[in-house]
């Protein structure tokens, strides 16, 4: 029988390398809902070339005329929330960017479904809530980050997490690895969206380029592996071809190796716990260039400093990162702060008092509250 999945995100890098892996293996999966929250062109495109019956389009303001598709049209948010409910299916796949993703990765585990989660933005700001779903019932989280991916993998055969020393994430280092800092005020968009080893949607790229990214990582690993922060380190590895370490106690290391190519983790998350064939880019290690690592500049890179202390801190401040971060890239990218900025807003944000044990409508309330704060001091 075909695995049934369900697409969020369908049109970006994620969900069209996720269409990649799925056309390679049509005879174990297809799409029975895609999603996009603009470009309807590039879902409805999506649907026809794979049959795909359900298409949602999640922002309301689309001007859309359905008859340009036979597919059925879900449109707006609470309605595909309503639809996942109604609809028979095995894994989402959640690919949306953002703190508009976190809500549909809680309702596919409420649902007790396969979770393949791109959407870190989920971990960091409802990770107890999630782990709290994930204890009391059958549904499974998979992680489809590469570094997570790795780390998930190493984990295999290990019994006990005791037996964990600790981890270490590999970074790029982003577009600005062999920038000084003293050059960062003159940063462009163009710089910075030209990454050195992964072809990924903007704000991830823009997260990469500021470390803003391997900060949310942590506090994603922190959730998925149980493990406490001081056991969670990151290193530069320029060549991305090592996607994460795991260090035991008996000092042997494990870590995951292929070429940067995000259906590798893609394709365990939907096969697991099987492996299934690839039908290219295997890596010839032979030719590999030297692997290298370089430890991490934190003073070059402060949002990852202040990673680490929202998520020690818990409660509220991990969605407080979150969301001033988010922002702050929003207006970078359409060009109205400083590359440098965006670290300066966040860390306004950092000293507010922390709400422990939130629930959702506190964390949905503050993820609002926090970007129309950041934008409103841009108007
Ligand atoms: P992207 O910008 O290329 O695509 C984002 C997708 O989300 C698009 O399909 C878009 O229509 C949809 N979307 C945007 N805003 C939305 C909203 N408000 N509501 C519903 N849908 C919305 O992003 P991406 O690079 O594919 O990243 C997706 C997620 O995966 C992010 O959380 C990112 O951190 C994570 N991730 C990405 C990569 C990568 O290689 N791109 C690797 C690891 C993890
Ligand atoms: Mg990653």
């Amino acid at each position: 029988m075909k695995k049934k999945i369900a697409l969020l995100g369908a049109t970006g890098s994620v969900g069209t390398s996720t269409l990649e892996v799925v056309k390679e293996h049509q005879d174990k999966f297809e799409i029975i809902l895609a999603t996009a929250h603009n470009n309807y062109l590039e879902l409805v495109k999506a649907g026809d070339e794979f049959n795909i019956p359900n298409l949602a389009i999640t922002n309301r303001k689309i001007k859309f005329d359905k008859s340009i598709t036979s597919s059925k049209i879900i449109r707006g948010e609470d309605e595909l929330l309503q639809f996942l409910q109604e609809i028979d299916y095995d894994i989402l796949l959640n690919a949306i960017v953002g703190s508009a993703g976190f809500k549909y990765t809680i309702k596919g585990l409420k649902e007790e479904k396969i979770v393949a989660l791109a959407n870190k933005e989920s971990l960091v700001m409802c990770g107890d809530i999630i782990n709290d779903i994930l204890r009391k019932s059958n549904a499974k989280l998979l992680p489809v980050d590469s570094e997570h991916s790795a780390i998930m993998q190493c984990l295999m055969g290990t019994k006990d997490k005791k037996e964990i020393r600790k981890i270490i994430l590999t970074a790029s280092g982003g577009a600005f690895r062999d920038w000084k800092k003293s050059d960062f005020p003159q940063i462009t968009i163009a710089d910075t969206l030209n990454h050195p080893t992964w072809d990924m949607g903007n704000k991830i790229t823009v997260d990469s380029a500021t470390m803003g990214n391997k900060g949310l990582e942590i506090i994603e690993a922190h959730h998925l592996f149980h493990l406490p922060y001081e056991k969670i380190e990151a290193v530069i590895h320029p060549q991305s071809i090592i996607h994460s370490f795991v260090e035991f106690i008996d000092g042997s290391i494990l870590s995951q190796l292929s070429y940067p190519d995000m259906k590798i983790p893609i394709q365990l998350a939907l096969s697991y716990p099987r492996r299934i064939e690839a039908t290219s880019n295997f890596t010839n290690i032979a030719t590999l260039p030297d692997l290298t690592f370089i430890p991490i500049d934190y003073k070059k890179y402060p949002l990852l400093e202040m990673a680490y202390k929202v998520g020690k801190n818990g409660g509220i401040m991990p969605t407080v990162f979150n969301a001033a971060n988010e922002a702050a890239v929003n207006l970078f990218l359409k060009e109205e702060i400083a590359f440098t900025d965006i670290a300066k807003i966040v860390e306004c944000y950092l000293n507010i008092k922390n709400i422990s044990n939130p629930d959702l409508e506190t964390i949905i309330a503050k993820d609002k509250e926090i970007k129309e704060k950041v934008y409103s001091n841009y108007k």
